[in-house]
């Protein structure tokens, strides 16, 4: 299919592809066929992990009905990496859509952070 390949494709100039293909580094914490898990950068709470997929879809804004597995398999795992890191007590999901919605790096993430005290939205 004509633009499929491009889709699949890491983008050259972003961040998150380099993670996915290893050309710059991070602390991965999971990884699958579909998605993987690193400790952001700049963590905010204790547990500060990014977890995206391994397709470039920019937002939640750009899923498209085609990413359906896609989004439901990354929803599926957040728990599971969340276990893993020992988050039982809980821990908040947040993904920044746009730059309306603080989205500063345009390769879908959701952010899981735990581990303190969350102060209320
Ligand atoms: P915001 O910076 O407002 O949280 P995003 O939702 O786009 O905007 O989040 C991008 C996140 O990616 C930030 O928390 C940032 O610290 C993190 N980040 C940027 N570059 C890296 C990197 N190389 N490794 C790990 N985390 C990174």
């Amino acid at each position: 299919m004509p633009g499929m390949e491009q889709e699949v494709n890491a983008m050259s100039d972003c961040i998150f592809c380099k993670i996915c293909d290893g050309t710059i580094p991070a602390d991965i914490v999971y990884e699958d066929e579909h998605c993987l898990a690193f400790r952001d950068i700049q963590p905010k709470a204790p547990v500060h992990l990014l977890v995206i997929p391994r397709k470039h879809v920019a937002s939640l804004d750009d899923l498209s009905d085609a990413d359906r597995e896609l989004a439901g398999h990354m929803l599926l795992t957040i728990p599971r990496i969340a276990r893993q890191q020992g988050l039982e007590g809980g821990y908040r999901t947040v993904a920044n859509t746009g730059k309306g919605g603080g989205q500063e790096v345009f390769h879908l993430h959701f952010h899981i952070l735990g581990g303190g005290t969350p102060k209320p939205l």
